[in-house]
Protein backbone atom coordinates (compact mmCIF):
# COMPACT_ATOMS: atom_id res chain seq x y z
CA UNK A 1 0.00 0.00 0.00
CA UNK A 2 1.14 3.74 -0.85
CA UNK A 3 2.39 5.44 2.75
CA UNK A 4 -0.20 7.96 1.88
CA UNK A 5 -2.48 6.86 -0.53
CA UNK A 6 -5.10 4.07 -0.36
CA UNK A 7 -8.41 2.92 -2.05
CA UNK A 8 -10.52 3.04 1.01
CA UNK A 9 -9.95 5.58 4.39
CA UNK A 10 -12.03 4.52 7.24
CA UNK A 11 -12.51 6.73 9.84
CA UNK A 12 -12.66 5.05 13.17
CA UNK A 13 -12.24 1.22 14.34
CA UNK A 14 -15.24 0.59 16.03
CA UNK A 15 -17.39 -2.39 14.93
CA UNK A 16 -18.66 -0.63 11.91
CA UNK A 17 -15.19 0.58 10.70
CA UNK A 18 -13.42 -2.72 11.35
CA UNK A 19 -16.29 -4.74 9.75
CA UNK A 20 -15.67 -1.86 6.69
CA UNK A 21 -12.23 -2.76 6.84
CA UNK A 22 -12.55 -6.40 6.29
CA UNK A 23 -15.58 -6.20 3.51
CA UNK A 24 -13.57 -3.64 1.42
CA UNK A 25 -10.07 -5.27 2.12
CA UNK A 26 -11.41 -8.96 1.08
CA UNK A 27 -13.10 -7.62 -1.96
CA UNK A 28 -9.22 -7.09 -3.09
CA UNK A 29 -8.70 -3.60 -2.35
CA UNK A 30 -6.23 -1.42 0.35
CA UNK A 31 -7.60 0.12 3.48
CA UNK A 32 -6.22 2.55 5.63
CA UNK A 33 -8.12 3.15 8.99
CA UNK A 34 -7.58 5.93 11.13
CA UNK A 35 -8.96 6.09 15.16
CA UNK A 36 -8.44 8.39 17.40
CA UNK A 37 -8.06 6.52 20.09
CA UNK A 38 -4.79 4.48 21.25
CA UNK A 39 -6.68 0.93 20.88
CA UNK A 40 -9.17 -0.11 18.77
CA UNK A 41 -12.98 -1.25 19.16
CA UNK A 42 -14.59 1.96 19.28
CA UNK A 43 -17.44 2.24 22.38
CA UNK A 44 -16.44 -1.45 22.90
CA UNK A 45 -13.34 -0.85 23.99
CA UNK A 46 -13.62 2.49 25.45
CA UNK A 47 -16.53 2.69 27.33
CA UNK A 48 -17.50 -1.21 28.07
CA UNK A 49 -14.85 -3.66 27.57
CA UNK A 50 -15.62 -6.18 30.21
CA UNK A 51 -19.86 -6.29 29.94
CA UNK A 52 -21.19 -9.26 28.00
CA UNK A 53 -23.29 -8.54 24.87
CA UNK A 54 -25.96 -11.39 24.12
CA UNK A 55 -27.16 -9.43 21.17
CA UNK A 56 -24.21 -9.66 18.65
CA UNK A 57 -25.22 -12.23 15.95
CA UNK A 58 -22.95 -15.52 16.50
CA UNK A 59 -21.17 -14.56 19.74
CA UNK A 60 -24.06 -14.96 22.17
CA UNK A 61 -22.61 -13.74 25.89
CA UNK A 62 -19.14 -12.45 24.59
CA UNK A 63 -17.21 -9.95 26.71
CA UNK A 64 -17.40 -6.36 24.29
CA UNK A 65 -13.16 -6.72 24.69
CA UNK A 66 -13.52 -10.28 22.86
CA UNK A 67 -15.59 -8.74 19.91
CA UNK A 68 -13.20 -6.72 18.98
CA UNK A 69 -10.56 -9.29 18.97
CA UNK A 70 -12.76 -11.41 17.08
CA UNK A 71 -12.90 -8.63 14.57
CA UNK A 72 -9.47 -7.95 14.71
CA UNK A 73 -8.72 -11.58 14.28
CA UNK A 74 -10.93 -11.28 10.60
CA UNK A 75 -8.58 -8.31 9.36
CA UNK A 76 -5.18 -11.25 9.71
CA UNK A 77 -3.38 -11.59 5.96
CA UNK A 78 -5.78 -8.32 4.64
CA UNK A 79 -4.34 -5.32 3.32
CA UNK A 80 -5.35 -3.08 5.76
CA UNK A 81 -3.21 -0.56 7.81
CA UNK A 82 -4.57 0.42 11.30
CA UNK A 83 -3.23 4.21 12.35
CA UNK A 84 -4.32 4.70 15.84
CA UNK A 85 -3.72 8.02 18.03
CA UNK A 86 -4.59 9.71 14.57
CA UNK A 87 -7.83 11.87 14.52
CA UNK A 88 -8.89 12.31 11.48
CA UNK A 89 -9.55 16.52 10.81
CA UNK A 90 -10.02 17.81 7.69
CA UNK A 91 -11.45 16.80 4.42
CA UNK A 92 -11.36 17.63 0.79
CA UNK A 93 -11.30 16.83 -2.85
CA UNK A 94 -8.47 15.64 -4.08
CA UNK A 95 -7.71 14.84 -8.27
CA UNK A 96 -7.80 10.87 -7.17
CA UNK A 97 -10.54 11.06 -4.32
CA UNK A 98 -10.27 12.36 -0.88
CA UNK A 99 -8.21 13.96 0.66
CA UNK A 100 -8.03 13.85 4.80
CA UNK A 101 -5.68 15.28 7.48
CA UNK A 102 -4.85 14.44 10.42
CA UNK A 103 -2.72 16.12 13.15
CA UNK A 104 0.73 15.40 11.02
CA UNK A 105 -0.40 13.65 8.28
CA UNK A 106 -2.46 13.93 5.06
CA UNK A 107 -4.28 10.77 3.52
CA UNK A 108 -5.92 10.25 0.38
CA UNK A 109 -7.74 7.39 -0.85
CA UNK A 110 -10.36 6.74 -3.90
CA UNK A 111 -13.50 6.78 -1.33
CA UNK A 112 -13.79 7.20 2.48
CA UNK A 113 -15.96 5.73 4.72
CA UNK A 114 -16.98 7.44 7.97
CA UNK A 115 -17.75 5.48 11.04
CA UNK A 116 -17.09 7.60 13.55
CA UNK A 117 -20.03 6.78 16.01
CA UNK A 118 -20.47 9.06 18.21
CA UNK A 119 -17.36 11.43 17.99
CA UNK A 120 -13.83 10.30 18.53
CA UNK A 121 -13.52 9.01 21.76
CA UNK A 122 -11.01 11.52 23.72
CA UNK A 123 -9.64 10.98 27.31
CA UNK A 124 -11.92 12.80 29.65
CA UNK A 125 -9.78 15.76 30.89
CA UNK A 126 -9.09 15.49 34.14
CA UNK A 127 -6.48 18.14 36.23
CA UNK A 128 -4.00 16.84 37.70
CA UNK A 129 -2.10 19.36 40.13
CA UNK A 130 1.84 18.95 39.15
CA UNK A 131 1.17 17.07 35.76
CA UNK A 132 3.19 19.60 33.96
CA UNK A 133 6.48 18.64 36.41
CA UNK A 134 6.60 15.63 35.51
CA UNK A 135 8.11 14.46 31.87
CA UNK A 136 6.02 11.83 31.19
CA UNK A 137 1.86 11.78 31.60
CA UNK A 138 -0.19 10.08 29.28
CA UNK A 139 -3.82 9.49 29.06
CA UNK A 140 -4.63 7.09 27.07
CA UNK A 141 -4.23 3.35 27.21
CA UNK A 142 -0.73 2.57 26.67
CA UNK A 143 1.07 0.18 23.95
CA UNK A 144 2.87 -2.03 27.02
CA UNK A 145 5.01 -3.25 25.15
CA UNK A 146 7.06 0.66 24.97
CA UNK A 147 7.00 0.46 28.20
CA UNK A 148 8.20 -2.47 29.55
CA UNK A 149 10.91 -2.06 32.45
CA UNK A 150 10.08 1.09 33.48
CA UNK A 151 8.01 2.24 36.65
CA UNK A 152 4.54 3.15 35.99
CA UNK A 153 2.07 4.59 37.59
CA UNK A 154 -1.61 4.09 36.94
CA UNK A 155 -4.51 6.70 38.37
CA UNK A 156 -7.89 5.45 37.71
CA UNK A 157 -10.83 3.04 38.31
CA UNK A 158 -12.09 2.38 35.26
CA UNK A 159 -11.70 -1.33 32.99
CA UNK A 160 -8.95 0.13 31.38
CA UNK A 161 -6.67 0.78 34.72
CA UNK A 162 -7.05 -2.91 35.60
CA UNK A 163 -6.35 -3.90 32.26
CA UNK A 164 -3.46 -1.56 31.93
CA UNK A 165 -1.90 -2.48 35.10
CA UNK A 166 -1.93 -6.43 33.92
CA UNK A 167 -0.74 -6.03 30.74
CA UNK A 168 2.24 -4.26 31.94
CA UNK A 169 3.26 -6.21 34.43
CA UNK A 170 3.52 -9.10 31.60
CA UNK A 171 5.59 -6.31 29.14
CA UNK A 172 7.78 -6.61 32.69
CA UNK A 173 7.05 -2.78 33.88
CA UNK A 174 6.57 -1.99 37.86
CA UNK A 175 3.51 -0.93 38.54
CA UNK A 176 1.44 0.95 41.09
CA UNK A 177 -2.20 1.65 40.81
CA UNK A 178 -4.00 4.21 42.65
CA UNK A 179 -7.45 5.13 42.92
CA UNK A 180 -9.75 7.55 45.06
CA UNK A 181 -12.56 4.34 45.87
CA UNK A 182 -11.52 1.23 47.12
CA UNK A 183 -13.14 -0.88 44.55
CA UNK A 184 -12.21 -1.12 40.91
CA UNK A 185 -14.37 -1.75 37.83
CA UNK A 186 -13.40 -4.71 35.22
CA UNK A 187 -14.55 -8.13 34.81
CA UNK A 188 -14.74 -10.80 37.91
CA UNK A 189 -11.60 -12.21 35.87
CA UNK A 190 -9.72 -9.30 35.64
CA UNK A 191 -10.19 -8.27 39.20
CA UNK A 192 -9.32 -11.97 40.76
CA UNK A 193 -6.01 -11.59 38.59
CA UNK A 194 -5.55 -7.75 40.03
CA UNK A 195 -5.86 -9.69 43.38
CA UNK A 196 -3.09 -11.98 42.58
CA UNK A 197 -0.80 -10.10 41.27
CA UNK A 198 -0.48 -7.87 44.06
CA UNK A 199 0.52 -10.94 46.20
CA UNK A 200 2.45 -12.70 43.99
CA UNK A 201 3.71 -10.42 40.83
CA UNK A 202 4.42 -6.97 43.26
CA UNK A 203 2.02 -5.44 41.98
CA UNK A 204 1.47 -2.11 44.34
CA UNK A 205 -2.18 -1.32 44.98
CA UNK A 206 -2.95 1.77 46.57
CA UNK A 207 -6.50 2.13 47.52
CA UNK A 208 -8.70 4.05 48.29
CA UNK A 209 -5.90 6.94 48.10
CA UNK A 210 -5.88 10.60 47.15
CA UNK A 211 -3.17 11.61 44.15
CA UNK A 212 -2.04 14.64 45.82
CA UNK A 213 0.40 16.09 42.62
CA UNK A 214 2.72 14.67 40.68
CA UNK A 215 6.35 15.58 40.95
CA UNK A 216 9.06 15.78 39.09
CA UNK A 217 10.20 11.54 39.78
CA UNK A 218 6.45 10.96 40.44
CA UNK A 219 3.56 11.40 42.46
CA UNK A 220 2.73 12.10 46.13
CA UNK A 221 -0.43 10.39 47.32
CA UNK A 222 -2.15 10.13 50.87
CA UNK A 223 -2.92 6.91 51.85
CA UNK A 224 -4.38 5.84 54.95
CA UNK A 225 -3.95 9.75 56.31
CA UNK A 226 0.09 9.36 54.99
CA UNK A 227 1.83 10.66 52.23
CA UNK A 228 3.13 8.65 50.29
CA UNK A 229 6.56 9.76 47.50
CA UNK A 230 5.23 7.08 44.62
CA UNK A 231 8.54 7.25 42.21
CA UNK A 232 7.37 6.65 38.44
CA UNK A 233 8.87 7.32 35.10
CA UNK A 234 5.47 7.08 33.42
CA UNK A 235 2.23 8.19 34.63
CA UNK A 236 -0.79 7.22 33.42
CA UNK A 237 -4.18 9.26 34.11
CA UNK A 238 -6.74 6.66 32.98
CA UNK A 239 -10.58 8.31 33.44
CA UNK A 240 -12.40 7.08 31.01
CA UNK A 241 -13.68 9.03 27.45
CA UNK A 242 -16.08 11.14 26.29
CA UNK A 243 -16.88 11.33 22.49
CA UNK A 244 -16.23 13.98 20.69
CA UNK A 245 -17.66 15.12 17.21
CA UNK A 246 -15.88 18.66 16.36
CA UNK A 247 -12.83 17.02 14.74
CA UNK A 248 -15.23 16.43 11.46
CA UNK A 249 -18.26 18.66 12.83
CA UNK A 250 -17.27 21.20 10.15
CA UNK A 251 -17.28 18.76 7.12
CA UNK A 252 -20.05 19.41 4.61
CA UNK A 253 -22.26 16.48 5.34
CA UNK A 254 -25.57 17.85 5.77
CA UNK A 255 -25.43 17.12 9.80
CA UNK A 256 -28.76 16.32 11.51
CA UNK A 257 -27.97 16.93 14.64
CA UNK A 258 -24.99 14.23 15.79
CA UNK A 259 -25.98 12.03 12.34
CA UNK A 260 -25.00 12.66 8.70
CA UNK A 261 -28.27 11.90 6.29
CA UNK A 262 -27.18 8.31 4.21
CA UNK A 263 -29.16 7.55 1.32
CA UNK A 264 -29.17 3.72 0.08
CA UNK A 265 -26.21 2.19 0.00
CA UNK A 266 -24.52 4.44 2.89
CA UNK A 267 -23.71 7.47 0.61
CA UNK A 268 -23.79 11.11 1.73
CA UNK A 269 -24.13 14.50 0.68
CA UNK A 270 -20.79 13.68 -0.86
CA UNK A 271 -20.03 11.58 -4.06
CA UNK A 272 -17.45 8.94 -2.60
CA UNK A 273 -18.31 9.62 1.14
CA UNK A 274 -20.15 6.65 2.96
CA UNK A 275 -21.38 6.62 6.10
CA UNK A 276 -21.87 4.00 8.53
CA UNK A 277 -22.77 2.76 12.54
CA UNK A 278 -24.15 4.90 15.16
CA UNK A 279 -23.34 8.24 13.08
CA UNK A 280 -25.66 7.57 10.05
CA UNK A 281 -29.15 8.95 10.35
CA UNK A 282 -30.76 5.99 9.18
CA UNK A 283 -29.76 3.85 12.28
CA UNK A 284 -31.57 6.38 14.47
CA UNK A 285 -33.07 4.17 17.40
CA UNK A 286 -31.03 1.25 16.88
CA UNK A 287 -27.90 1.89 17.79
CA UNK A 288 -26.42 -1.56 17.63
CA UNK A 289 -23.49 -3.58 16.58
CA UNK A 290 -25.37 -5.78 14.48
CA UNK A 291 -26.96 -2.64 12.56
CA UNK A 292 -23.16 -1.31 12.87
CA UNK A 293 -22.18 -4.92 10.64
CA UNK A 294 -24.85 -4.75 7.86
CA UNK A 295 -24.61 -1.03 7.21
CA UNK A 296 -20.68 -1.75 6.71
CA UNK A 297 -21.38 -4.84 4.90
CA UNK A 298 -23.82 -2.48 2.55
CA UNK A 299 -21.74 0.57 2.16
CA UNK A 300 -18.50 -0.85 1.68
CA UNK A 301 -18.99 -2.89 -1.67
CA UNK A 302 -20.68 0.11 -2.67
CA UNK A 303 -17.31 2.05 -2.22
CA UNK A 304 -15.50 -0.68 -3.89
CA UNK A 305 -17.17 -0.03 -6.68
CA UNK A 306 -17.00 3.57 -6.49
CA UNK A 307 -13.11 3.09 -6.36
CA UNK A 308 -13.03 0.45 -8.98
CA UNK A 309 -16.01 0.31 -11.30
CA UNK A 310 -15.16 -2.84 -13.08
CA UNK A 311 -16.09 -4.57 -9.18
CA UNK A 312 -19.13 -5.50 -9.21
CA UNK A 313 -21.04 -3.76 -6.15
CA UNK A 314 -22.88 -7.49 -5.22
CA UNK A 315 -19.69 -9.35 -3.37
CA UNK A 316 -21.10 -12.61 -3.34
CA UNK A 317 -20.75 -15.21 -1.12
CA UNK A 318 -17.74 -15.72 0.84
CA UNK A 319 -18.09 -19.36 1.31
CA UNK A 320 -17.83 -20.13 -2.18
CA UNK A 321 -14.71 -17.89 -2.21
CA UNK A 322 -11.15 -18.82 -0.80
C1 LIG B 1 -22.46 0.98 27.72
C2 LIG B 1 -22.88 0.54 26.34
C3 LIG B 1 -23.38 -0.72 26.14
C4 LIG B 1 -23.77 -1.12 24.85
N1 LIG B 1 -24.26 -2.38 24.68
C5 LIG B 1 -24.62 -2.81 23.45
C6 LIG B 1 -25.15 -4.12 23.24
O1 LIG B 1 -25.30 -4.90 24.18
N2 LIG B 1 -25.47 -4.48 21.96
C7 LIG B 1 -25.32 -3.65 20.89
O2 LIG B 1 -25.60 -4.04 19.76
N3 LIG B 1 -24.83 -2.38 21.07
C8 LIG B 1 -24.49 -1.95 22.31
N4 LIG B 1 -24.02 -0.66 22.48
C9 LIG B 1 -23.95 0.23 21.31
C10 LIG B 1 -22.74 -0.10 20.43
O3 LIG B 1 -21.55 -0.07 21.19
C11 LIG B 1 -22.67 0.90 19.27
O4 LIG B 1 -23.84 0.79 18.50
C12 LIG B 1 -21.44 0.62 18.39
O5 LIG B 1 -20.25 0.77 19.12
C13 LIG B 1 -21.44 1.55 17.18
O6 LIG B 1 -20.30 1.28 16.45
P1 LIG B 1 -19.59 2.38 15.52
O7 LIG B 1 -18.42 1.68 14.94
O8 LIG B 1 -20.61 3.01 14.67
O9 LIG B 1 -19.13 3.53 16.53
P2 LIG B 1 -18.12 3.55 17.77
O10 LIG B 1 -18.12 2.25 18.50
O11 LIG B 1 -18.49 4.77 18.53
O12 LIG B 1 -16.68 3.73 17.12
C14 LIG B 1 -16.36 4.93 16.47
C15 LIG B 1 -14.84 5.10 16.51
O13 LIG B 1 -14.49 6.20 15.68
C16 LIG B 1 -13.45 6.92 16.30
N5 LIG B 1 -13.47 8.29 15.77
C17 LIG B 1 -14.48 9.18 15.84
N6 LIG B 1 -14.14 10.33 15.24
C18 LIG B 1 -12.89 10.16 14.77
C19 LIG B 1 -11.98 10.99 14.06
N7 LIG B 1 -12.31 12.25 13.71
N8 LIG B 1 -10.77 10.48 13.72
C20 LIG B 1 -10.41 9.21 14.06
N9 LIG B 1 -11.24 8.38 14.76
C21 LIG B 1 -12.45 8.85 15.10
C22 LIG B 1 -13.80 6.87 17.78
O14 LIG B 1 -12.66 7.14 18.60
C23 LIG B 1 -14.31 5.43 17.90
O15 LIG B 1 -13.28 4.52 18.25
C24 LIG B 1 -23.65 -0.23 23.75
C25 LIG B 1 -23.13 1.05 23.96
C26 LIG B 1 -22.76 1.45 25.24
C27 LIG B 1 -22.20 2.84 25.45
Amino acid sequence: MNAHHSDILVIGAGPAGLHAAFYAAWRGLSVRVLEARGEVGGQLSALYPDKRVYDVPGLPGARAAEVVAHLLEQLDGLDVDMRVNTVARELEKSDDGWRVSTDGDTFTAGAVILAAGLGALLPRATRIPGAEDHPDVRTDFPDPTELGGRRVLIVGGVPQAARAALELLDAGAKVTLTHSRALFRGSPRTLEKLEAARTSRGLEILAPARLLTLTPQGAEVEVGGKTRSVEADTVLILGGYLPDLSPIGAWPLDWRGEYVPDAPGGRTALEGVYVVGDLAQSGGDFKLISVAFAQAAIAANHAAHHVRPELRVRPGHSSEKR
